[in-house]
């Protein structure tokens, strides 16, 4: 029986969690959201947390306004930025299950890659490529088709086999080749448009180890031999070293050789730091003595460990990706473009090659691409440097990363990808209010 004394102690707390609720609203409005630059801020209204799928699907349900997925908060671009209910995945992370004969691997959303590569090197397995940090999550990995570089790998969304989605409905989907495919090939890299992936299941293969090689070379040879290059590494890159001739190289190739002990990582920020001391006429001749002092490096070590790195100094990015044919000259020509008018870029420039892949709206749909990225410290305003530079990789037939700075939209993107339009109207009847819409995804996709 209720008692006078029961109702008034119930009703009591019953406005009191009221008052919390609304008090934790609150303060979540208090405290902002910062992309990893600190160049983008949000006031989101609520921060959802799920630690279940069917937690996710309640507070999706009992939830009113914009939704967006956040994962590590890496991506430059305003993907993530909302005043409604951020859905942060970190509770829901680990390794799910795993095929030893199908080498596959399913693991929840909020995994990092940096937790990743240990998972799943205890159950005998690894992932073929990974790009050049490992903070992210995987689903904001897949989100924006992140990638690492080596002519017969393909970015990260390349080896998705299988998605579990959360429609903006609170309906569950599970999408792979044989169900829904079409939307499966979509959903692979959607930006979070599409609703809140909890699942993914990747093409894994068996752990490998690397031979790291670095050096410094002239640009120019290091583009004459590009193509015996990727041949001969698994993974290749070149970091061209901005008002000189030369460039840093990393080349991994796949060993046997017993692992080295790892140096402590050194993420070449005192490299930057001195050039960005040097004024901008001087930079050659500093840069001319450095590549020359500079020792080859080598050392043996995970698959894992050996293609990420750690990058402490802030920074923003754009990056595009081109048909492999016209990259030395897009290269060439923002390489000249920045010495003739004396742009101050001390960060190197970094020049990429990815496989094709088959998602829908993956930068290397249809083929490989050679990606280039130009950096700006986050101190400093990007908007000169970019306007200046992103013209060119326009010229060059380029596709802006979907992560990284760039000011294309939904006119000029669905030009660059045959399937865009079947993408928009997908998103569109999945999500017919627009709750996975913020400003930045109606400009990509025109809604
Ligand atoms: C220092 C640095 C180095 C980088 N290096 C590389 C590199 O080598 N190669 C490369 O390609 N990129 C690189 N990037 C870019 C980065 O990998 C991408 O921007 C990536 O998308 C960031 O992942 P995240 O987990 O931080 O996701 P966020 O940036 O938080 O989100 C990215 C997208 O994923 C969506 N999302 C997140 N979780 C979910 C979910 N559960 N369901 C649905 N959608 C979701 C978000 O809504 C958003 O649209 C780098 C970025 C930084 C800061």
């Amino acid at each position: 029986m209720i008692t006078r004394r029961r109702f008034l102690a119930g009703s009591m707390l019953a406005s009191l969690s009221g008052y919390y609720t609304s008090m934790a609203s609150a303060l979540d409005r208090l405290v902002p959201w910062r992309n990893w630059s600190g160049a983008l801020i949000a006031h989101p209204r609520a921060r959802l947390a799920p630690s279940s799928e069917d937690q996710l699907v309640d507070q999706i349900k009992g939830s009113t306004g914009a939704i967006r997925p956040v994962g590590a908060g890496h991506s430059f671009t305003a993907l993530v930025p909302t005043d409604g209910n951020l859905v942060v995945m970190d509770k829901m992370s680990g390794l799910i299950s795993h095929n030893e004969q199908a080498n596959e691997a399913t693991l929840w959303a909020g995994t990092r890659l940096a937790d990743s590569g240990p998972m799943l090197d205890k159950i005998s397995q690894a992932m073929f490529n990974l790009p050049d940090i490992d903070r992210q999550t995987l689903a904001g990995a897949i989100a924006t088709s992140t990638h690492g570089t080596g002519r017969d790998l393909k970015s990260l969304s390349g080896y998705v086999t299988g998605l579990r989605l959360v429609t903006p409905s609170g309906e569950v989907l599970d999408l792979d080749e044989n169900n829904n495919s079409d939307l499966f090939h979509a959903a692979r890299v959607s930006f979070g448009a599409f609703g809140i992936i909890t699942r993914i299941r990747f093409r894994t293969r068996e752990p490998f180890r690397l031979r790291t090689q670095t050096w410094a070379e002239k640009t120019e040879d290091v583009l004459e031999k590009f193509d015996q290059s990727i041949e001969d590494h698994q993974h290749y890159e070149m970091m061209p070293l901005v008002h000189s001739d030369y460039s840093l190289v990393v080349a991994h190739t796949e060993t046997d050789e017993p692992l080295q002990t790892l140096v402590e990582e050194e993420d070449g920020g005192e490299f930057i730091s001195m050039v960005a001391a040097t004024p901008v006429m001087l930079r050659k001749a500093l840069i001319h003595t450095l590549a020359g002092l500079q020792d080859p490096t080598e050392v043996v070590s995970e698959s894992f460990n050996a293609l990420t790195n750690l990058r402490h100094d802030r920074f923003n990015e754009m990056e595009y990706s081109i048909p492999v044919a016209s990259g030395p000259d897009c290269l060439r020509e923002i390489l000249a473009t920045i010495k003739r008018e004396s742009i101050d870029v001390a960060i190197p420039l970094e020049y990429r090659i990815i496989g094709g892949d088959d998602a829908w709206l993956s930068m290397f749909v249809g083929g490989p691409r050679v990606s280039i990225s130009v950096h700006r410290m986050a101190s400093q305003d990007y908007r000169p440097l970019f306007n200046r530079i992103e013209p060119i990789f326009w010229k060059y037939g380029g596709r802006p990363h979907w992560g990284k700075v760039h000011t294309l939209g939904y006119d000029r993107l669905r030009e660059l990808y045959p399937k865009y339009d079947d993408f928009v109207a997908l998103q569109a009847s999945l999500d017919p209010q627009g709750r996975m819409l913020n400003d930045h995804l109606k400009y990509l996709l025109g809604r």
